[in-house]
């Protein structure tokens, strides 16, 4: 006789979302009937049943203590009934099914200094990754330029006044932890020097078999230095990764004069109207210029007003490039063309299809 299966337990992997769906969640599952935006941050669904479900949308820092989210989940059960989210570019979302709480809850994230926007046509919250904060190989900083950033662009978040949606991402370096690949506007950092070896170091501390494996480009080679095992490296084909450096920590790469910060532009990971696309460079170097990076606000400000005044409406960066051109894309930004602009990356082919959008080319 088969033997009845018994449900495994593990603590492996994420407990099922269904578990966490606000009870309105779960009853409209699959039966929304639309949705509309009421005002800046905040809008509603509505389902066949009727029922409705409020969102009010925050702006709030990626890297939060302890207390923020305490706070936070305080006034989930305050106005919420103990239901909220992070989105995926880090906006809190909070769920509610009483529309007299909204402007309360407004009125209390603003009275703590949360701006309430992020909606619609206008610049959600910024995606980014760990920086100095946190990450061994980070070229800059990921949450001090992300505040300088929406500091001077916070028009944007709490008005709806963009031609379309405009997502930012900063990653802090080209491992690219944020989405930086396929944003609207990308702050990435980047390393320009190789690795230095530290012959004395490397030997007691690392794998060598490991550290060659991790080169991308196959730019390390075993060596001997005097009587020591360590490693070389081949500066042609080192494209400043960091990758060996993650696992050999001989390898340093960070560089307070020569790492800093490129601007990359024009990537969507939606397929309306037009397939995703890939961010590409837009301006190659700007220096690391901590506490409030005025050189990196300023470029991205260009951009966002330049794309702000010649876009059509709900013209995505990326389809807005398309539609003009670059050179005239360089021409309206006044940003200087480059050797470091022509794409000359060999190993990815121009042909691979990069998603499931239909096209006719
Ligand atoms: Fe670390 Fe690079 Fe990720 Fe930043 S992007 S957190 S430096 S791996
Ligand atoms: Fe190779 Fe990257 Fe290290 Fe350069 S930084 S040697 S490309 S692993």
């Amino acid at each position: 006789m088969a033997e009845q299966a018994v449900e495994r337990l593990t603590d492996i992997g994420p407990p099922h979302y269904e578990k966490f769906l606000p009870p309105i969640v779960a009853t409209n599952y699959g039966k929304w009937r639309y949705h509309e935006v009421l005002k800046p941050g905040v809008m509603v669904h509505v389902g066949e049943s009727g029922d409705k479900l409020w969102t009010v949308r925050a702006g709030g820092p990626r890297l939060m203590s302890i207390h923020t989210i305490r706070w936070i989940a305080d006034l989930t059960d305050k106005y919420c009934g103990g239901h909220m989210r992070f989105t995926s570019r880090n906006n809190i979302e909070f769920l509610l099914t009483e529309e007299e709480k909204i402007d309360p809850l407004i009125a209390e994230l603003k009275e703590n200094g949360f701006p309430v926007g992020g909606i619609r046509n206008s610049i959600s919250s910024i995606v980014h990754t760990q920086g100095w904060v946190h990450c061994h190989s980070a070229a800059t900083d990921a949450s001090g330029i992300v505040k300088a950033v929406m500091d001077d662009l916070i028009e944007y978040f709490v008005e709806m006044k963009l031609p379309g949606k405009l997502r930012i991402a900063l990653a802090c370096c080209l491992n690219m932890c944020g989405a930086v690949h396929c944003s609207d506007i990308a702050i990435l950092g980047i390393h320009r020097r190789p690795p230095k070896v530290d012959h004395e170091r490397l030997p007691k501390i690392c794998e060598i078999p490991t550290v060659v494996a991790s080169c991308p480009t196959a730019a390390i080679k075993p060596v001997m230095v005097g009587d020591k095992r360590s490693v070389e490296v081949n500066e042609d084909a080192c494209m400043y990764c960091a990758n060996c450096y993650t696992v050999c920590p001989a390898m340093r790469l960070n560089d307070p004069l020569n790492d800093g910060v490129s601007i990359w532009v024009g990537g969507k990971v939606s397929n309306a109207r037009t397939e995703p696309k890939f961010s590409k460079l837009a301006i190659d170097y700007l220096p690391n210029n901590p506490p409030r990076w005025p050189e990196v606000v300023d470029a991205v400000r260009n951009i966002v007003e330049v794309w702000a005044k010649h876009a059509k409406r709900y013209e995505r960066m990326g389809e807005f490039i398309d539609r003009i051109g670059w050179p005239k894309f360089f021409d309206l930004t006044g940003i200087e063309f480059t050797k470091y602009h022509i794409d000359d990356f060999r190993l990815a082919g121009t042909t691979y299809k990069r998603s499931t959008h239909m096209s006719s080319f």
